[in-house]
């Protein structure tokens, strides 16, 4: 039978050790129900996520819940909306009982005195005319101000068909701000034109960002085997789903036979009432599924698919050590 010690060295028998003592527990928290932008393919807002709860205004409640989420065994609390910076005081209910990622599209700084090392991942879509295209502003230009040199953020760059060739001069621009970034893929929840990926447009991108990924180590925090995962959708032979996704909101999954899941994931709604059915889009169609985090969940929750040889292993702490370093888990 094929072991970890059988299949790793030392040092990467080390590294395994590491990851494997964190038992992250995640869920997600729609902040709020509003947001300074309107960006097309916006899975929030596309769904109509923002409309099927009223948001819970009384921060004394959000303290009460964020009580019950850490007596839940939550240990991570990943925070989007909305916006959700246009709350503060609901993202300190968070920050002040557990470790906080906070989403955001960088409009408005978060207070470093108020929370000097809450992670926050800044969304940015692509250069200025991409960005003003499908989300009506070029973000990058108030957001790498508001966040230069900041430890403790960095940029969660959805890349688009139209940023094939361009992605390298994104990664400098954010390399010269002092941030790191991580590389993800639209979905195009709202058919925008020419925004949807075709299959050779995904071999393209895949290549590019391995490429960027040699040439940028220290900027960019990934792996070549997530990029092989979110371009192509498969993992051991198996098709990214509805029947594989680990992103599952718990008490709403009646799916048999049961995948492989995160343990007690919910995604909540700003009522702390209402759940969503994942940590995506509740309309998206899972087969069109491009979601960075889903695909690298879907990885980490299948270790033993990956004990049949040392580089599947291997590849599997790199994926998980991403996962890690881009919550703080681990350092970058
Ligand atoms: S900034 Fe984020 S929440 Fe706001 S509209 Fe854009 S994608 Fe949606
Ligand atoms: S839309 Fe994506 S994240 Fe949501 S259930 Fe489907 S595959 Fe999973």
């Amino acid at each position: 039978m094929k072991t970890v010690s059988s299949l790793l060295d030392e040092d990467w028998h080390q590294r395994y050790k590491r990851i494997s003592k964190l038992n992250i527990r995640s869920s997600i928290y729609d902040v709020t129900n509003r947001c300074n932008l309107r960006c097309k393919g916006c899975f929030f807002f596309s769904s109509g996520e923002h409309e099927v709860a009223r948001e819970e205004m009384d921060v004394r409640k959000w303290e009460a819940f964020v009580d019950r989420e850490t007596e839940r065994g939550v240990n991570l609390a990943i925070l989007i909306g909305g916006e959700p910076t246009l709350c503060m005081d609901r993202i300190e209910a968070f920050y002040t009982r557990l470790p906080t990622f906070c989403a955001t599209n960088g409009l408005i700084k978060v207070p470093r005195d108020r929370f000097p090392d809450m992670i926050v991942g800044i969304s940015l879509w692509g250069d200025a005319e991409a960005e003003k295209i499908l989300r009506g502003k070029d973000t990058f230009a108030v957001s790498s101000k508001n966040y230069e040199g900041d430890l403790y953020a960095y940029y969660l760059y959805t890349i688009t068909p139209k940023q094939i060739g361009k992605t390298e001069h994104i990664i400098r621009r954010i390399e010269d701000v002092g941030l790191k970034v991580h590389m993800q893929l639209l979905s195009n929840d709202e058919g925008v034109d020419g925004f949807s990926w075709k299959p050779e447009e995904l071999e393209d991108i895949r290549s590019e960002m391995d490429d960027v990924l040699d040439k940028y180590p220290d900027t960019i925090i990934s792996s070549k085997y997530y990029h092989e995962i979110i371009t192509t959708g498969k993992m051991m032979g198996r098709t990214f789903g509805w029947m594989e996704c680990p992103s599952v909101t718990a008490p709403l999954d009646n799916r048999e036979p049961h995948p492989k899941r995160l343990t007690n994931f919910i995604r909540w709604a700003s009522d702390l009432q209402t759940m969503h059915r994942c940590c995506t889009s509740e309309t998206r169609d899972c087969s069109s599924c491009k979601d960075g985090a889903a695909h690298m969940s879907w990885v980490m929750v299948n270790k033993r698919g990956h004990m049949r040889s040392t580089r599947d292993l291997q590849n599997w702490i790199e994926i998980y050590e991403m996962f890690a370093k881009l919550y703080q888990f681990i350092p970058w």
